[in-house]
């Protein structure tokens, strides 16, 4: 595993943006949570993020590509390695060919909410059901985010990508399979970006709903508390949330990680939890699931990081 040193000798010589060696993790999760990574590096274009690979590899140190990290844990040993913070990578464009598609795409670090503004205005319809969820398009296309009955699956066109040998590629749909909550690529796979098949639609019913989506969220959601979304996967013919709340642990605290009370699959952050509050509370709520219910809750989240 490498240190802060070996790290910031490693990317001395490399042309990257901001790098923030050291940096804690809790000032970027949204959660507010997690320990230290060794460099945290701030990729502005396709060019960096293949040099940054390429010397990262070369010294076999750690990687992980992050967009705005709404639904990471890292553990509060903090990330031995270098976190490729995607954000920089921000493109959108809009293609249209008379009788043809209507296609956007966009690079992985775009927020998914730009996206969805630039459908609107153009009319299009599809990516309503995105409103609302803080990721970026990486981090979208890598979970197979989804709500409302709808997933990235149903508006990818095709992915761009980085593979494991520092090739770019672009994957079409129909070679790319889906599962819940994780889009099934090659391993080591860096998304650089994705395109989204959409179609015409009506402006005001398009804003109607995204209006609506954006009501129930914040109705429903707790989104005064720093928190990474729900924390578990559905199970196949139970919501996860109902079932936490069934078992009375709506409330419930670990240090300053509570259970939402608004929310049962929501974790908040009450001002001064750590990442092993949270993660108590996650293997509290499991162990209950399992002894009670005898079900098997799988995290949502990602966790990544030491102890
Ligand atoms: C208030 C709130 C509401 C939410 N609502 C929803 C919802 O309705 N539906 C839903 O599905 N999710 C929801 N989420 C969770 C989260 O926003 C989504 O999963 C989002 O798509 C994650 O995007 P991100 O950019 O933050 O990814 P990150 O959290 O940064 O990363 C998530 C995963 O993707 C990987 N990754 C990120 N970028 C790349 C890349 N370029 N290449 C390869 N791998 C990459 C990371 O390594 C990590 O494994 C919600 C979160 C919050 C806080």
């Amino acid at each position: 595993m490498a240190s802060k040193n070996e790290i910031k000798k490693t990317l001395e010589n490399v042309i990257a943006g901001k790098i923030l060696y050291d940096e804690p993790m809790s000032h970027h999760t949204s959660l507010a949570v997690g320990g230290k990574a060794g460099a945290l590096v701030f990729i502005k274009s396709e060019d960096q993020l293949i040099a940054v690979v390429k010397r990262l590899k070369e010294k076999k140190i750690n990687f992980l590509p992050v967009g705005n990290l709404t639904n990471i844990i890292v553990r509060d040993g903090g990330y031995r390695g270098a976190i490729l913070l995607m954000t920089g990578m921000k493109k959108i464009s809009y293609e249209y060919t008379p009788g043809r598609d209507y296609l956007i795409s966009a690079q992985a670090g775009a927020a998914l909410v730009k996206v969805v503004s630039l459908s609107v205005s153009d009319a299009l319809t599809g990516l309503e059901f995105c409103a609302g969820i803080p990721g970026t398009v990486g981090g979208a296309v890598c979970m197979n985010a989804g709500a409302y009955g709808k997933e990235m699956k149903d508006v990818i066109n095709a992915i761009f990508l980085l593979d494991a040998e520092g090739e770019i590629k672009t994957m079409n749909r129909e070679a790319i399979s889906f599962s819940y909550r994780k889009t099934l690529l090659p391993p080591d796979t860096i998304i650089l970006g994705a395109q989204f098949k959409l179609k015409k639609g009506e402006r005001t019913k398009i804003k109607k709903k995204i209006n609506e989506i954006l009501q129930w969220r914040q109705k429903k959601h707790p989104l005064e508390f720093p928190n990474a979304g729900s924390i578990f996967k559905n199970l196949p013919m139970q919501i996860a949330g109902k079932l936490i709340e069934d078992m009375g642990m709506k409330g419930m605290s670990v240090g300053g990680a509570q259970i939402s009370p608004k929310h049962a699959n929501f974790i908040v952050n009450r001002g001064s939890a750590t990442a092993s509050d949270v993660l108590e509370l996650i293997a509290l709520i499991q162990s209950k699931a399992e002894k009670e219910k005898g079900v098997k809750l799988e995290t949502e989240v990602v966790i990544v990081g030491e102890d």
